[in-house]
């Protein structure tokens, strides 16, 4: 009821998260849950600039 999940850290880091790298290779970041980032990756693989397995790899913070 209070805490099932790791308590939510902010996306602060620049550094990890940037336009062009919204993923980090943390898997217990919650950037790999962010609606706005996934969006825009769901918005590549549409245009044509992503396949849906490198969309899937973006995300999950692996190298294309
Ligand atoms: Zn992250």
């Amino acid at each position: 009821m209070l805490f099932d999940r790791p308590i939510p850290i902010p996306m602060v880091d620049d550094l990890v998260h940037t336009d062009h790298a919204p993923f980090c290779s943390d898997p217990t970041c919650p950037c790999h849950e962010e609606s706005v980032a996934l969006d825009t990756v769901a918005t590549m693989v549409e245009d044509g600039l992503l396949t849906p397995d490198e969309a899937t790899r973006f995300v999950q913070g692996r190298q294309l």
